[in-house]
């Protein structure tokens, strides 16, 4: 195996400014290897795709041999020698993500024209920070924020002719995903929390401690449910108020943000002059697709008088859908949302937007330079996280001309129809146990063969604990095992659904936002999880442990 870190595996190119100059100005030969790739992979990507990456699993360890060296190469390489070793190594051992049976994880296949176009962006190499190196990319992409704020907010046009191309606001924040998108809404909501006043600068300039002292209050809290992303907590340390002010609302049986539980606690806050900095409501919860009451929540953000996020980084291109929007009414009265496009709206990962209610919101994050973001100018990168950032709006802007509303509207409703379709299978199989039924397109589910499905009913609690103890080990080896043979792909993830007596279960995880996954492939997908657990043989040794443990009674 050839790694170019080592110098005597493959004979080097010379480094002299003639070689290197080439390198700028001469594309590769289409006989070339790189020329012949681009060729295949032009033709068809999926083949391409489904030839070179191997299926089965190979050890991270192994792999890690083909990346060990730290030493950047004296010499510089061919170009196809180079490209050689990137097929045998990396593209040969990365995931198959647009594979039908792979249905994990949230990242899925893309339409085809994003590999040509993703070429153009790529070849124009734009700079979004500002106008001077991005030109029609600046109003490309307040364009793209624009319609995706009309998309949640409905808007009428004046109000886009008003705002989208305003020089003093923006409509919203482009960024890498919706991490970002969820650190710039609470970016915003603190520096809205606490804003320049008499004899203080605002926290933007003096920080947490003095922005307390000033408002004499004993610290901030973010109230999300507890199936809140992890970004929020990155977010909150980012912004110096600390992991613990993320304050986990219990879930309902549904996943769902316990209103009352909700409510006891800003009670609670507010006794102890603790300020809520954002009350945050989940479109799509990460690992369950559950939606919370938004409606409600913006009721109470209201009465508390706080800043209220959704985060909609999975759930909220269900707005495109006739049928199923309504699940996410009430998105509308929310202060910021945060929308993934690397997720469903099928654009190449790094791209995610937060969207904010009113315009100016923004302002308050605001930061300018003088050779750089002037005030007054239209440049984007004054108000965004990052610094230099790509193009990628533009192919946000690509899939929702080609694909559009109607196109997206399906593309969810089938989503979904695959996800019902799916649990209605679970149910009707003695030998698995829906977890979580789908609200949006994903569900949770377990294997618990019949026999042990009547016992766990009979037994008493201590027993039902140590049988789903076991299940759980079990549940993680035939996960692990399905993905090793590299015919589909499941993600696993512990739950404590009310139902269970608060246990901790182990559950597979289905995302159906593939739209060439099909019934079929789900079917054999269960049929080949009951093959392992049987013919595998730790999965089998388990199962015959679940057994001694229920016969022992
Ligand atoms: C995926 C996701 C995020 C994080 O987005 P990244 O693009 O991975 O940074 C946040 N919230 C929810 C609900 C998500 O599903």
């Amino acid at each position: 195996m050839m790694t170019p870190g080592k110098a005597s595996d493959h004979k080097h190119a010379v480094a002299n400014l003639h070689n290197l100059y080439r390198i700028f100005t001469v594309p590769e030969s289409p006989d070339s290897t790189l020329g012949k790739i681009d060729q295949e992979i032009s033709q068809n990507l999926t083949g391409f795709l489904r030839d070179r990456i191997v299926a089965t699993e190979q050890d991270l360890a192994v792999i890690e041999q083909d990346f060990s060296s730290p030493r950047i190469p004296e010499q510089p390489s061919f170009v196809s020698d180079y490209t050689e070793f990137l097929l045998d190594t990396l593209v040969a051992q990365s995931v198959h993500t647009a594979a039908p049976g792979f249905v994990g994880h949230m990242t899925s296949a893309l339409p085809s024209f994003m590999l040509p176009l993703s070429r153009i962006m790529t070849a124009l190499n734009q700079n979004l920070v500002k106008i001077e190196t991005s030109k029609a990319f600046t109003p490309l992409e307040r364009q793209v924020l624009g319609m995706l704020h009309a998309l949640i907010y409905s808007n009428d046009d004046a109000y886009y002719q008003r705002w989208m191309h305003d020089r003093d606001s923006a409509l919203g924040a482009f960024c890498s995903g919706g991490t970002l998108a969820n650190i710039t809404a609470l970016w915003v909501a603190r520096n809205k929390l606490f804003p320049a006043t008499e004899g203080f600068r605002g926290i933007a300039r003096e920080g947490f401690y003095k922005a307390l002292k000033h408002y004499q209050c004993e610290g901030v809290a973010v109230l999300i449910s507890q199936r809140g992303h992890y970004s929020f907590g990155k977010a909150a340390d980012l912004l110096g108020i600390g992991r613990d002010a993320i304050i986990a609302i219990p879930t309902d049986r549904d996943n769902r943000i316990d209103i009352d539980r909700l409510l006891e606690t800003c009670d609670h806050l507010r006794q102890q002059r603790i300020r809520i900095l954002s009350l945050v409501g989940i479109a799509g919860t990460t690992e369950t697709g559950n939606v919370d009451p938004l409606e409600r929540l913006a009721d109470i953000a209201g009465q508390e008088g706080c800043h209220f996020h959704v985060d909609a980084a999975w759930g909220g291109p269900t707005l495109f859908s006739e049928a199923h929007k309504s699940l996410l009414k009430g998105i509308e009265r929310a202060d910021s949302v945060t929308i993934d496009a690397h997720k469903q709206l099928y654009v190449p990962m790094g791209a995610g937007m937060v969207l904010f209610k009113n315009p100016c919101s923004l302002t308050s994050i605001e930061h300018h330079a003088e050779y750089i973001l002037r005030k007054g100018s239209k440049d984007l990168g004054s108000h965004t996280l990052e610094g230099s950032r790509p193009g990628t709006a533009m192919l946000v802007h690509s899939a929702l001309n080609i694909i559009g509303r109607k196109g997206y509207g399906l593309l969810i409703d089938k989503g979904i129809d695959i996800a019902r379709t799916f649990a209605t299978m679970i149910e009707d199989d003695a030998d698995f146990e829906l977890v979580t039924r789908p609200e949006l397109n994903l569900l949770t589910y377990r294997y618990v063969p019949a026999w042990v499905q009547a016992a766990l009913r009979n037994a008493p609690a201590e027993r039902r604990t140590e049988i789903n103890r076991q299940l759980n080990a079990l549940t993680k080896q035939i996960q692990k095992s399905q993905r090793a043979a590299g015919k589909s792909f499941v993600s696993r993830t512990r739950l404590s659904p009310l139902q269970y007596d608060l246990d901790t279960i182990t559950v597979f995880r289905v995302v159906l936002a593939n739209p060439l996954t099909t019934a079929e492939i789900l079917r054999e997908m269960l049929a080949e999880q009951k093959q392992i657990a049987t013919e595998d043989e730790q999965a089998a040794a388990m199962l015959h442990s679940i057994d001694e443990l229920i016969a022992g009674t």
